[in-house]
């Protein structure tokens, strides 16, 4: 069959669809605007053949959404979806699609790229034909599959390194600030004023480490995904986060307003995880001016935003890399304490669920972190 593309109205010279099919390493077709399948190429008819099908160009003459519907029927969510963009397509609702599916055989676990486009052609009675092709994906998938076994056990490794030095780090720990303060309660007074300040420092250094450790695993036990991800109501989550900061709030009189949030997809303990910490962070850099706070979320470009905003002390926007890092802090642990670790696991937090994480200043006061999940 040879048709003229049609492109802004205007006609090129006659392709050969057939011919374009068959340079085509997957298995292809050709429909028309109802959906039937009016041509198929060589490798169609080998894959066909490969897997029992022993009429030539066997579909054809067959509508492809029926075909996905049949498919569907037997339980095939892909077919389903499927099915229902070809029809997107058909309609004019959308130019192409890429759908990915796993279609096994007996002997093989193989995952497939279905690749349609609509072209506009001139052919009389043929306004468009809609080009199919299944390309044959398992060999990345199977790279993929590796790749992503080969992190998850360099993580798992890195994570169990982290729980075993924080634990075996405490003993020595314990010894050091126990026996510290003990030297300093029955013989500090033996000591010149410099030398009780110098023991000072040692027990107050340990005591600090014991709480850096104590942050390290509190990020790696956090983070540990024990569990399927599950749809999680926020208002509800949001709901449990005030009652938790319920005598946070009520001491520093925090006006903390929420809105209405969407449900999403993740893992409810995280999630309100993080935005207990963006709650906590705001009333502990609050301002001089009364704690006033809003959560809410957004439709935007880059999906459902949701915001926490505080008319804090503010973070200058030079720290926007730093400071979800580990141990960044941006004041001193005498003015007010932390250890760094509350952003870090926000940012962890977000992107185990796809998302991103950042900052801005408020054009009053205080600062927006916002972000997006999945
Ligand atoms: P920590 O509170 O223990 O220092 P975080 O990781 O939660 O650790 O925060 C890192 C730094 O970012 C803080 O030291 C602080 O300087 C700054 N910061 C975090 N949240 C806010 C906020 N809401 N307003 C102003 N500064 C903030």
């Amino acid at each position: 069959m040879s048709v003229s593309l049609a492109r802004d109205g205007d006609t090129g010279p006659p392709v050969d669809v057939g011919g374009f099919l068959d340079s085509l390493s997957g298995q292809a077709c050709a429909l028309d605007p109802e959906g039937t399948v009016v041509m198929v190429n060589r490798e169609w008819n080998r894959f066909a053949e490969e897997n029992g099908y022993a009429d030539k160009n066997h579909g054809l003459g067959l509508n492809y959404l029926e075909i996905c519907g049949r498919a569907a029927g037997e339980a095939n969510d892909h077919a389903d979806r499927l099915g229902v963009a070809l029809k997107e397509v058909l309609n004019g609702d959308r130019e192409s699609f890429l759908h990915a599916y796993p279609c096994h055989s007996p002997t093989e676990n193989r995952w497939f790229q279905c690749q349609v486009t609509r072209l506009p052609v001139s052919q009389e009675g043929e306004e468009f034909l809609v080009l199919i092709q299944h390309v044959n994906i398992s060999e990345p998938i199977r790279q993929l599959h590796q790749r992503t076994n080969e992190l998850q056990l360099v993580n798992d490794a890195m994570q169990q390194f982290v729980v075993a030095v924080s634990h075996d780090l405490r003993a020595p720990l314990r010894e050091m600030t126990g026996f510290g303060d003990l030297a300093r309660q029955r013989y500090g007074h033996l000591l010149p004023e410099t030398g009780q300040e110098y023991l000072g420092h040692i027990v107050d250094g340990g005591k600090r480490m014991r709480s850096l450790l104590d942050g390290l695993l509190s990020y790696v036990r956090a983070t540990e995904i024990q569990e399927e991800p599950q749809p999680c109501d926020l208002n509800e989550i949001l709901d449990e986060v005030t009652e938790d900061l319920e005598h946070v709030l009520a001491m520093h009189n925090v006006a903390l307003q929420v809105g209405d949030l969407p449900a999403v997809n993740g893992y409810p303990g995280m999630l309100k995880l993080l935005f207990k910490n963006l709650i906590e962070n705001a009333v502990k850099y609050r301002s001089e001016a009364p704690p006033h706070i809003t959560v809410s979320a957004r439709d935007a470009e880059e999906g459902v935003t949701f915001e926490v905003v505080d008319n804090g002390i503010g973070i200058s926007p030079d720290y926007a890399k730093q400071a979800f890092r580990m141990f960044q802090r941006f004041h001193r642990a005498d003015e007010i304490p932390g250890i760094g670790i509350g952003l870090a696991l926000c940012r962890k937090i977000v992107e185990v669920h796809r998302g991103k994480i950042w900052f801005k200043p408020n054009e009053g006061r205080g600062s927006t972190f916002a972000f997006t999940i999945g």
